[in-house]
């Protein structure tokens, strides 16, 4: 299949979009291979902090989808690309879990007057001592930069107080907001396009969420393109106000619906 497409590229959103329940969808790894063979740039993205880009590629090509480690993203390579564009030549303060600390041992840290704080998932690992840093580092103009703003999570069939409630008491008190990384940040995407050199209107959204994938491509001024499994609802259709042509049912259906999108 030749790509007559007005698009060049796609961001494909994986749970939900590709997978569900770790397993692939119907027609996961067909679409994806058509987008292959048409010529199509493609991004893999995940909110997800717990995985990493070669955790991820492992999973997607184990249920029979072709994604490289280099084609995904997840909040903390976003995270990443951000500092990297925003705060090079800055010092960070860095509180993230241990598994996640050698992803940013690269950057220059520093445990005074940081430039910036990247806040992330500590779990049982928050307390007086660690917010009270980080608010008194944000109160001197530090930047804080978190992955997501979830206030609560599912673990083990109980609800636990997620970090974004930290952050938003953290926004409340230092006076200040947040930039966070995850979709449906445009920091996100943004970061996927800038990875594929393409122009932004000629890069398609696809996902399932309409509050991280929709709303996140019309934050970056995106394209999108809802599918309907996973997350999706069929309210979802009149409550996020998603033109008929830009819903298909399943990804199956995606080369086809790119390979006739001859104009915006
Ligand atoms: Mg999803």
């Amino acid at each position: 299949m030749e790509n007559s497409s007005y698009y060049k590229g796609v961001i494909l959103d994986i749970d939900g979009t590709l997978l569900l329940h770790g397993k692939a969808l119907p027609g996961a790894g067909e679409a994806t291979a058509a987008l292959r063979r048409a010529g199509y740039q493609l991004r893999f993205v995940s909110n997800t902090t717990s995985r990493s880009e070669a955790q991820l590629a492992q999973v997607l090509l184990l249920q029979g989808i072709d994604a490289s480690e280099a084609e995904i993203q997840t909040s903390v390579s976003a995270c990443l690309c951000f500092l990297q564009s925003h705060f090079s030549d800055k010092k960070g303060f860095i509180a993230v879990p241990e598994a996640l600390q050698t992803r940013f041992s690269q950057l220059e840290q520093c445990g005074e007057q940081p430039d910036y704080v990247v806040l992330g998932d500590l779990d049982e690992g928050f307390n007086y001592a660690i917010l009270n840093r980080i608010f008194n580092f944000i109160r001197n103009g530090a930047q804080l930069i978190v992955f997501h703003k979830n206030n609560w999570y599912f673990r083990d069939g109980k609800t636990w107080l997620d970090s974004g409630a930290f952050t938003r008491a953290l926004e409340l008190a230092g006076n200040t907001q947040a930039v966070v990384v995850g979709k449906p940040s445009p920091v996100m995407f943004q970061s996927a396009i800038q990875c594929m050199g393409l122009p932004k209107d000629q890069v398609l959204v696809v996902g399932d969420d309409v509050t991280t994938d929709v709303d996140g491509a019309r934050n970056a001024g995106l394209p999108f393109l809802l599918v309907g499994s996973g997350k999706f609802k069929p309210a979802d259709l009149t409550t996020h106000n998603i033109p008929q042509n830009h819903f298909i049912s399943t990804i199956i259906g995606l080369p086809e619906w790119l390979q006739y999108r001859v104009t915006y």
